[in-house]
């Protein structure tokens, strides 16, 4: 699947100005390909920021001493590897996503340029038309790379004192139990799924598909992303009533009684986080035409990666990519095959 993307520049003629000036330095395709011009550049910046996160030296062939610098290792022709002079072969794109795709790198940069680029999401269907390839592989490079997204978002943490907006939205989902099935209604259908998400004002957004709304599944994700001194401001759910018990600066706005800031505190509101879940709603439901339980999660991982990095140009998005990925020898990425419910993470080599 290659395929060369070409566009006019940018006219900026948008009347919002926040709108304005991000367009102004968001970079168009051309100086993207600038940056990146083929497949071999590519590799080489995956190489080198992959190498950088390890001691520079090399662990040797075949249980020999070796030790050499990693970086003075040479590019083998025609082949996505690179060579010490010990002899010891490495690929550079081992442990990533992109391990067995057969994908151009080039062309998976030029679709993470696309999926950044667009404000509604980018579909399987849109990439097929674009590229010329199968919709299963349009669909699973767009899966991979989405996977990637949900890790480079999970790996900025929240600042310790920011304000952290919380609330749980349910879009709806594929069941496959026909048209004349009869659902429950409310809160706990199976037409729905329940996502959480956190929004910090001003920073990163993490979306996380959960099975129930209860204190076991939201207690660890608590103790895991936010700490005591952040301020947390949520709807009046009684579900978020133990995290006063676990003394956190726990906050709410009762929007039963059409409260939707607070009276004593204007700062105090949920609507940031709102506005990010009526898109995860609309992006499903609209853009892609509903999606199963199953690929829920890449969906709000590539919203969140979009919605965390905004103020970002282009390049800066793809390095922050790329920059995720973890160090050279070291296996990572598996999509746990029994359960495809549960967020793929990095793992050690086995
Ligand atoms: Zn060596």
């Amino acid at each position: 699947m290659a395929f060369k993307l070409e566009y006019l520049d940018n006219d900026n003629s948008n009347k919002n100005k926040a709108a304005k000036k991000r367009n102004k330095i968001f970079k168009t395709v051309k100086e993207i390909q600038l940056l990146y011009p083929d497949s071999e550049a590519v590799l080489e910046k995956i190489f080198t920021t992959r190498h950088l996160k390890t001691d520079n030296r090399c662990p040797g062939n075949r249980g020999r001493y070796c030790r050499k610098l990693v970086s003075e290792y040479k590019k083998m022709d025609n082949k996505l590897a690179y060579r010490c002079s010990c002899g010891l072969k490495v690929y550079p794109l081992k442990g990533t996503p992109f391990e067995h795709s057969r994908v151009p790198l080039k062309s998976i940069i030029d679709i993470m340029y696309l999926m950044f680029n667009s404000k509604h999401g980018l579909c399987a269907t849109e990439l097929q038309r674009i590229s010329g390839c199968k919709y299963e592989t349009a669909h699973k490079i767009l899966c991979k790379i989405s996977d990637l997204m949900g890790l480079c978002v999970l790996s900025v943490p929240f600042k310790s004192d920011s304000i952290i907006e919380v609330d749980e939205v349910y879009p709806k989902i594929h069941t496959g139990f026909g048209r004349g099935h009869k659902y429950k209604r409310g809160t706990g259908s199976e037409r729905t799924q329940p996502v959480l998400v956190f929004k910090e004002r001003g920073g990163i957004t993490k979306g996380f598909v959960i099975d129930n709304v209860n204190r076991e599944t939201l207690e660890p994700l608590f103790e895991k992303l936010v700490s005591k001194s952040n301020v947390i401001y949520t709807d009046q759910h009684k579900v978020y009533s133990f995290l006063k018990l676990l003394m956190y600066n726990h906050v709410s706005v009762n929007h039963e009684k059409r409260e939707f800031v607070s009276k004593e505190d204007k700062n105090c509101h949920t609507n940031t986080v709102e506005n990010f879940n009526r898109f995860i709603k609309t992006s499903t439901h609209r853009v892609h035409n509903g999606v199963t339980r199953e690929y829920l999660q890449t969906y709000v991982n590539r919203m969140a990666f979009n919605n965390s990095f905004k103020d970002c140009d282009a390049s800066e998005a793809i390095s922050k990519l790329i920059d995720c990925l973890p160090p050279l020898f070291q296996n990572g990425l598996r999509r746990v095959k029994n359960n495809p419910y549960q967020a793929p993470e990095w793992q050690d080599a086995a």
